[in-house]
Formats: structure tokens, C-alpha cells, sequence
């Protein structure tokens, strides 16, 4: 009896231990929450992107550069950008400059450190933040990291790049593994090093401790020397292989760590090509938010076939993907970058790519634009196709205008200039201009949740996005006829117009009518 009585006593001492066990840990994880959390202060922001070497030249010798950004920071302002990204501003031996030679430098064609500051507090002057695009998976093989490693001897930099003999260690590929030659062509050293992209960009070794803090020194330089306000990181899911991707996760870790100690509010936005479950991981106290490539295809995919497909049901699932690892993320939307070819190519339909900014700008997270795109320039690859010069006047006046390379697809005879767009009321550029400041001066665009708002329809895209109490539909119509949507079935459609992107478009008390590639949203 005592021997039963024992062991109940055991079950329910288990049993509350058990029951306290979960108290504590749904207690630590709720404890461990960023109670300072703050989403305000970016989802209500939108971004832009800017290829310096195309977009304004300030000194006439055919190159865009910080100073001719400057130029244009009212153009901006008036467009109602509130943060800049401007594509890698370092010296290097390429037009892109995704190989860096030195970190601390500013290439000599796009000006000099100087000019950065002053870029930099003129954005400030304008409430505009400012991220800096930096490469660190790689170095340039011109870095003097590089070259002092590959002197043929034992030097503290040698470490600083990774090499092997055996050239399936890594990604079983040995295409990623390079030879050292000499001028004469002869090999250097018996290991070759990994070059993930190209034998020109050498990965550098996040094993190596000295590496970290040559990385972490870079980034804070620039937050407290310069003042920006954070980091478009390039490539973050290459800084080790796949079957060492932990470790990946706590490089980044460490990296926000060591910033956050310069700028508590710094933000890193992080390229990880991959879907919401590969981005989730690295929002757990890594990065901010990672570059939402699958909305990108989405929005192409469902303006080709004009229907609707998932696109709501996936940021949704994508919201779940990311809460799991970070109750602060943010979601850096965007429709296309300077990797991919552009939009308006791609639709090849003004109203079209008016109505994929307008999807994009009706939806939550961080919008990032890709230069041009406002002005509906195209380009397809290869990659120097798609970032072609800003088209600023008309060819004879546009003494801003960039000269470096021949454009193919964005020219006088295809795009009308930003002057001219101005000034014409129905043109993309006022469209993207509308969109932005509705959505700058509207809480419910810029923080409310989302939701499906069923419609019959395939070609009929809607949603509700909810904040504080207050609702608002979103419905377009993806399709090249108008669509006709019964009022007497949907109590919850509110019958006032916050916007319509076209003036055909009609709502009576028992009906809403929707021009072809045209929205409505209704509060
Ligand atoms: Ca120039």
C-alpha cells in the first residue's frame, strides 16, 4: 500500500514538476522576448536601390558617383524614400564591384570618403537612412589580403582565405577550388583556394578569429566613423557550406552583437536566395530581415498568368516560418533587383507593371525599389543589361546622364525621362509616387496584418490588412477584362474608396466594377 502510495505521490510530483517545467520555459521564452521590439520603425519605411555607376553623373566623365546621388536626394525625398541602398561603393577591379579591395575606401571613381559623409548627412538632413552594401563572403583576389596570402609563404594572411587539397570538401564541387599561378602560368602552391562564385573572389575563413574581427572592425567603422545606419549584406548563406550552416547562423549572430554595441537601432538586411525556411534561421538574433525572393517570383508569375495564384497564403506561411525564430523580424519586400532582369521587361505592359508595384506597395514589410524601376526602364540579362544608365532628360539635355556602357534595352527611343514623367500625371513615376505616400500615410498599409479576402475569380487578387481596430480591402484585378464583384454577398466589403488606380473603375450599392490590371481598395 505504503509502495503504491509512494510511487502516486511520484507520478504527481512528476507530473507538476513536469507542469512547471513548461511554466518556466513558456516563462523564459516569453522573458526572452525583445520586449524593445519595435516594428514602427521600419516597416513603415520604403527603400530604394542604387547602382552608383549608372545612376547620376555629378563631374561629367560619363560615371555616376556619390556625389551625383546627392544630386538627386530631392528626387528621392519627393518620391517618398526613406532609406537608401546604394550597391558597393568600394575600390575594385569590377564594373559591380562585388569584389572589395579595401573595405575602408571608396572607389575612386564614385568620389572619396569625404564625399560619402557628406552623402550621409544630407540623407540624415531628409530623415533617409543609409545602408552600406557589404561583401563579405569574399575579398577581390586583388585584395593585400590575398596577395600577401599568396606569396608562396607563411604569412598571418595565408589563414585568412580557405585551401585544401582535396577539392570535394567542400560543396563537392571541385569547379569552386582554384590554383595560385605565376605570371608564367605555373602553379604556386600544391592547395588550391575556394572561390565559391570565381577564382577573382576568394571566400575569406570564418574559422579564423582574426577574420571575424577584421569583419566586425569594417562594419563598425563605417556605423561610427561614417554614420550609417546599417548593412545590405551580400551573399550571408555562403559564409560556410551548407552542412555547416549553425555556424553560419552564429557568425551573423555575433556580427549584430558587436554592431548593436556602435547602434542599438542598426539594421542588416541579409541576400539569402532560398525560401522562407532557409531565411528563417538567420533572423534568430542574426539579421533584421532577409530579401523575400519568393514574393518576387510570385508577383511575376501572377502577373503573366493573370490569376491570383498563393501569394497571400505564402507570406502567410512565411510569417509562421520566421516567427519561429524571431518575434522582431522584418520582411524586405521588393518585386525585382539588380540580379534579376527587370520587371517591366519581364510584363512587358505599362498597366501591368503598375499594377505589380501597386501589389507590392499594398503589402506588409519593407518595400526596396530597385532603381529605374519608377520610370519602368528595362533590362535583361546578361547583368550589365539590367543596370543601365538613370534616364534623367531627354539625350541632349541630360547632362547627368551616365555614359560608361551602350545601352541595350533602356534608351530615349523606349523610356520617357523623369523630367518628362514628372509632369505627366498618369505616367509610372507618378504612379509609384502616389502609391508610396498613400501607403506612407496610411497605418493600416504600412503595419496592419494580412489576411485572404475571398472573391470568385482566378484572375481577382484581394486581401484585408488589419491595425488597431481598422480595416481595408485590397482587390485587383490581374486580368485584361473588367471584373464585376457582387456587393450582396459580402457584408464585409466596406463601400468607401481609400484608392483607385483607374478612373474607370465603379462601385454602386450593389456592385464594384474593376478596370483590367487595375485595383481598389475599399475602407
Ligand atoms: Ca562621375
Amino acid at each position: 500500500m505504503d509502495i503504491m502510495r509512494q510511487k502516486k505521490i511520484n507520478k504527481i510530483t512528476s507530473f507538476l514538476f513536469l507542469l512547471l517545467m513548461i511554466f518556466f520555459n513558456t516563462g523564459c521564452k516569453d522573458f526572452n522576448k525583445n520586449s524593445s521590439c519595435n516594428k514602427k520603425r521600419l516597416d513603415g519605411k520604403v527603400f530604394y536601390e542604387i547602382f552608383v555607376q549608372s545612376f547620376y553623373d555629378s563631374d561629367n566623365d560619363g560615371i555616376g558617383d556619390i556625389n551625383g546621388v546627392i544630386a538627386k536626394l530631392d528626387y528621392l525625398e519627393e518620391l517618398g524614400v526613406d532609406g537608401i541602398w546604394l550597391m558597393p561603393v568600394h575600390p575594385s577591379p569590377t564594373y559591380h564591384k562585388y569584389d572589395v579591395t579595401d573595405y575602408y575606401g571608396i572607389h575612386k571613381d564614385y568620389g572619396t570618403l569625404d564625399d560619402y559623409k557628406k552623402f550621409v548627412k544630407e540623407a540624415h538632413k531628409r530623415n533617409m537612412m543609409v545602408l552600406l552594401d557589404l561583401v563579405v563572403n569574399h575579398t577581390s583576389s586583388c585584395h593585400p589580403w590575398f596577395k600577401e596570402a599568396t606569396k608562396n609563404k607563411k604569412n598571418q594572411y595565408l589563414d585568412y582565405y580557405v585551401w585544401s587539397s582535396d577539392t570535394t570538401v567542400i560543396n563537392n564541387n571541385p569547379h569552386q577550388w582554384h590554383q595560385v599561378k605565376d605570371s608564367n602560368g605555373d602553379s604556386l602552391c600544391e592547395e588550391k583556394y575556394f572561390g565559391f562564385f570565381w577564382h577573382e573572389m576568394p571566400d575569406l575563413n570564418f574559422d579564423n578569429p582574426d577574420v571575424r574581427e577584421e569583419i566586425k572592425k569594417i562594419g563598425r567603422y563605417w556605423l561610427k566613423e561614417i554614420g550609417v545606419d546599417g548593412f545590405r549584406l551580400d551573399a550571408i548563406r555562403f559564409i560556410y557550406p551548407e552542412n555547416e550552416k549553425e555556424k553560419n547562423y552564429q557568425w551573423w549572430q555575433e556580427f549584430r552583437k558587436s554592431m548593436e554595441e556602435i547602434n542599438p537601432d542598426f539594421f542588416m538586411v541579409g541576400e539569402v536566395w532560398g525560401e522562407d525556411t532557409v531565411i528563417a534561421p538567420f533572423l534568430d538574433k542574426g539579421v533584421h530581415a532577409g530579401f523575400n525572393f519568393e514574393l518576387s517570383f510570385a508577383i511575376e508569375k501572377n502577373l503573366i498568368s493573370e490569376k491570383k495564384g498563393d501569394i497571400i497564403e505564402k507570406l502567410m506561411k512565411s510569417k509562421r516560418a520566421y516567427e519561429k525564430y524571431s518575434d522582431c523580424y522584418f520582411d524586405a519586400i521588393f518585386l525585382k533587383n539588380h540580379d534579376q532582369n527587370r520587371i517591366a521587361s519581364i510584363l512587358k505592359n505599362e498597366e501591368k507593371a503598375k499594377l505589380a508595384v501597386t501589389i507590392l506597395l499594398t503589402l506588409p514589410g519593407i518595400p526596396f525599389i530597385y532603381y529605374g524601376e519608377e520610370i519602368g526602364m528595362l533590362g535583361k540579362k546578361p547583368d550589365k543589361y539590367i543596370r543601365e544608365p538613370m534616364i534623367w532628360q531627354i539625350d541632349s539635355l541630360d547632362s547627368g546622364r551616365t555614359r560608361w556602357m551602350n545601352p541595350v534595352y533602356s534608351t530615349d527611343s523606349t523610356i520617357i525621362s523623369v523630367e518628362n514623367q514628372l509632369s505627366d500625371l498618369g505616367s509610372i513615376l507618378n504612379h509609384y509616387k502616389k502609391l508610396i505616400h498613400l501607403r506612407k500615410n496610411n497605418e493600416i498599409l504600412k503595419f496592419g496584418e494580412l489576411s485572404p479576402f475571398d472573391v470568385p475569380g482566378k484572375s481577382v487578387l484581394a486581401y484585408k490588412r488589419e491595425y488597431s481596430g481598422q480595416e481595408l480591402i485590397v482587390i485587383h484585378n490581374l486580368s485584361k477584362t473588367t471584373i464585376s464583384i457582387d456587393l450582396k454577398n459580402y457584408s464585409l466589403l466596406k463601400n468607401n474608396i481609400l484608392f483607385s488606380s483607374s478612373e474607370n473603375n465603379r462601385i454602386s450599392s450593389d456592385k464594384v466594377e474593376i478596370y483590367p490590371y487595375s485595383t481598389l481598395i475599399l475602407n
